[in-house]
């Protein structure tokens, strides 16, 4: 393959998916390759914001929640999701942060198999996930539950008939790795346990099929990918064959059956409603949805192929640009067994990414030693990547990271 920009440029020009990027509002001079960790602002979600605080908040006040359904938007933006997601409109809400709908659906599950005392999930799982596992051990008691916290090629060998639930993260924060969703939730399902998948790092970039896969319960992330917004509401799954069983443990007014009746009783509402707790984030949420116009008729295979074609271009490039420059590789080649990022390793990671954005590729660096570059292929073109990787090569040849200055470490990496 002898690639050039030219090249690169006639891939962008044949994109179905071309277009999608003047939906956004990207800074000009930026290659924004962060969208894994905070997606782009929709052009869409300024205006819609800017309706819902000053007409609808502003002007009519709280009778916002009828007319404009308000207290429908947990519901009407889940549906949305549900598409991206191979499930069924009933089926997702949006509400609360990934963190909180993980303890929920951790809780639930293991009340679902309360003769089960462990829940397995891997070591180097994203931080908030072990915590929230952690937390719940230590509410229920370590007599109760058990942590069973293994390699991420063993987990499959970790499921027996003590577990109640396995908790995992579809597409690893760090690695990219894709875990086999359809093989672990049938492994699970053959032990009689539960499988919840955190799709934070897959919705909105991965092809899923919850449905199709027999997932028991997810949880996943509405600022990533999907584009909502710092500290967007997340959203959670539970197929309807759950949803008779599902008790959350955050018995909240707003899961009620008939909060408006304000009975001094808890009783569940229907379905995945009752996954809700108190009051919904009606801006926050309100962003999600006009951010999610983005995906109206795009079909989610061809994301992912564009998303695939996207990676595959940036190892190659690296591969052949940036060979002695000390960067290792650290995601799986096979972009089948990758989500949208690709990570690569070097001791001195954190000066190189802080170099890098200063010469606007925008990635990011999570310790010890990963560099992350995020492919969200709605606004991701390939020129952008053919750009990157000569920056890239730029500053590892010219090793401008060892400035002093990339080497200052700012609260948030
Ligand atoms: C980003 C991310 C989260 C985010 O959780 P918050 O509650 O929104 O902070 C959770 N889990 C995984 C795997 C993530 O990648």
């Amino acid at each position: 393959m002898n690639l050039s920009r030219e090249l690169c440029a006639a891939r962008d020009a044949a994109d179905a998916l071309s277009g999608r990027r003047d939906l956004f509002d990207l800074p000009d001079g930026v290659i924004y390759l962060d969208g894994n960790s905070l997606g782009a602002l929709p052009r869409a979600v300024g205006p819609r914001l800017e309706a819902a605080v000053s007409q609808a908040w502003g002007k009519d006040l709280i009778s916002s929640w009828n007319v404009h359904g308000w207290i429908d938007l947990p519901s009407r933006v889940g549906a949305r999701l549900a598409r991206l997601i191979g499930a069924r409109p009933h089926e997702v809400i949006a509400s609360d942060s990934t963190s909180v709908n993980l303890f929920k659906l951790a809780a639930a599950a293991v009340a679902m198999r309360k003769e089960r005392s462990v829940i397995v999930t891997e070591s180097g799982n994203f931080p908030t996930d072990l915590y929230i596992l952690q937390g719940l051990r230590d509410l229920l008691g370590d007599d109760l539950i058990s942590l069973r916290v293994v390699e991420p090629e063993q987990v499959a060998g970790a499921l027996d008939e003590d577990v109640a639930a396995v908790v995992l993260t579809h597409v690893h924060y760090k690695s990219g790795r894709l875990h086999d969703m359809a093989a672990i939730t049938q492994r699970a399902h053959e032990v009689g346990a539960l499988a919840l998948w955190d799709l934070s790092h897959s919705a909105g970039a991965v092809e899923l099929d919850l449905n199709g896969c027999g997932v028991d319960l997810a949880v996943g992330c509405g600022y990533k990918y999907l584009n909502g917004g710092p500290g967007a509401p997340a959203f959670l799954y539970v197929p309807e064959r759950h949803h008779d069983d599902l008790r959350s443990p955050l018995t909240g007014w707003m899961g009620h059956a008939r909060p408006f009746e304000f009975v001094d009783t808890y009783e569940p509402g229907g379905g995945v409603l009752r996954g809700l707790c108190g009051t919904p984030p009606i801006l926050g949420l309100t962003a999600l949805d006009a951010a999610l116009d983005v995906f109206d008729g795009v079909a989610m295979a061809d994301l992912r192929a564009k998303s695939q074609a996207l990676g595959d271009l940036f190892l190659h490039l690296v591969a052949g640009r940036c060979a002695d420059s000390g960067l290792g590789l650290a995601c799986p080649t096979d972009s089948a067994l990758r989500g949208s990022q690709v990570s690569l390793s070097h001791p001195d990671g954190y000066a190189i990414v802080q170099a890098l954005i200063e010469r606007g590729v925008t990635g990011d660096f999570r310790a010890p030693d990963i560099l992350r570059f995020g492919f969200a292929p709605l606004y991701v073109r390939f020129v952008d990547i053919w750009d990157a990787v000569e920056i890239l090569r730029d500053v590892m040849a010219s090793e401008t990271w060892r400035e002093p200055r990339f080497n200052l470490k700012a609260a948030v990496t």
